[in-house]
């Protein structure tokens, strides 16, 4: 019989999730407070439920694709959330970019009614999540995680198992420091090499090929900066929000990373110009608007 799977959230990721596992023979079914992305989910084989508390009540794979620490406390913990509703042997995989004390606490208290909790945040954008390629670094106990490991494998390419709950959250905020700290830096090399009259498109070719490479240099750059699409489907809003996850967990062990803590700095900053629905590769545009903007 084919496993049940729940998505609570149907946005950019959680959408592609739903609707990666429905097409490979899951039975899934989402909830969303937005009426179009439940119809989106709808049309892509997701049965849409309009009560969270039915979906939590029948499934045995909840996934949460959430937008931040909170909205998977009061999904977990709330009023008609997780802790009262499901099922003993229900288990919550949040790929949500979270936070580990979150995690650690949800985790805890579902613990206890016997409800496992996994944290497996996700890179790969809304490709990776309509593709099922995307990768996943994994916190969870080794038994929670060979339980939850089919749907984990029909929904993502890579799994990288990286410690216990709350290790997935940590290692994902470090990825998007670093993340966010590429884009800063790719865009200043290329500010560099344009003043000194080498064309962008042919500096990140020649930087793919060298040592200077990334995440930005070979797949924002080429896909959603140089073109000024700026269509990734990651807003500023989100990114600024795990560049700020960084800096919690530092201040919050006492330290003190200077370049990480410049690049936060400008990320913060670019509030005063990007709004939260702009695309995140827009930060790009602080460091030149004549270079990076869209021209209009
Ligand atoms: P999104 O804003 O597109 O989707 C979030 C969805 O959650 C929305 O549809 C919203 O209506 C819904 N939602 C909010 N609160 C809810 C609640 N209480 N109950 C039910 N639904 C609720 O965001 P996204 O881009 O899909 O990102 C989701 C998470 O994945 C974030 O934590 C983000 O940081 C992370 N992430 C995003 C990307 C990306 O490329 N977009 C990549 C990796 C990780």
């Amino acid at each position: 019989m084919a496993i049940k799977v729940g998505v609570i959230g149907l946005g950019n990721m959680g959408g592609g999730m739903a609707a990666t596992l429905a097409g490979k023979g899951f039975e899934v079914s989402g909830f969303d407070l937005s009426d179009s992305a439940l119809a989106a989910a709808q049309a892509k084989g997701v049965n849409p439920v309009k009560d969270r508390g039915e979906l939590i009540r029948s499934v045995q794979v909840l996934i949460l694709s959430l937008p931040k620490a909170e909205h998977v406390e009061a999904v977990c913990l709330g009023e008609q959330g997780v802790l009262q509703l499901g099922n003993a042997g229900l288990i919550v995989v949040d790929t949500t970019t979270s936070t580990p004390e979150a995690s650690r606490k949800v985790a805890a208290e579902l613990r206890a009614k016997g409800i496992a909790f996994i944290d497996a945040p996700v890179s790969g954008g809304p490709k990776g999540a309509a593709s099922g390629t995307m990768s996943m670094v994994i916190g969870a106990d080794d038994a929670d995680l060979a339980r939850a490991l089919p749907v984990l494998e029909g929904m993502s390419g890579v799994r990288t198992h990286v410690g216990g709950v709350g290790a997935g959250n940590v290692a994902k905020i470090a990825n998007n420091m670093l993340a966010a700290c590429h884009l800063i830096s790719t865009a200043e090399a290329v500010n560099m090499a344009a003043k000194a009259g080498v064309d962008p498109a042919k500096l990140i070719e020649g930087l793919n090929a060298g040592s200077g490479r990334s995440g930005a240099s070979q797949v924002m750059f080429p896909t959603w900066v140089l073109n000024k699409a700026y269509d990734s489907g990651f807003t500023m809003g989100l990114m600024r929000k795990d560049v700020g996850l960084a800096s919690d967990l530092c201040n919050a062990m006492d330290l003190d990373l200077p370049l990480s803590r410049t690049v936060a700095q400008l990320w913060k900053a670019s509030a005063e110009t990007l709004a939260d629905n702009e695309d995140f590769c827009a930060i790009v545009q602080r460091t030149n608007a004549q270079l990076f903007g869209r021209g209009e």
